[in-house]
């Protein structure tokens, strides 16, 4: 079993997108928007999940 691994694959530690490592303030980020783990690429393009049908009657 690799322990080091599973530490690494707990929630947000990986772009959902892309799959690329985060890094601290990318981590940060998901953490304090509550939203999905993304890279800093894909957290620009990406909306938060909460209201999308919302963002697009916008
Ligand atoms: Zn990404």
């Amino acid at each position: 079993m690799d322990l080091e691994e599973q530490t690494l694959e707990k929630t947000g530690d990986r772009c959902e997108v892309c799959g690329a490592k985060l890094t601290g303030a990318e981590l940060q980020l998901a953490l304090e928007t509550s939203g999905p783990a993304l890279c800093t690429v894909h957290a620009d393009e990406v909306v938060p999940l909460d209201d999308v049908e919302a963002v697009e009657a916008d």
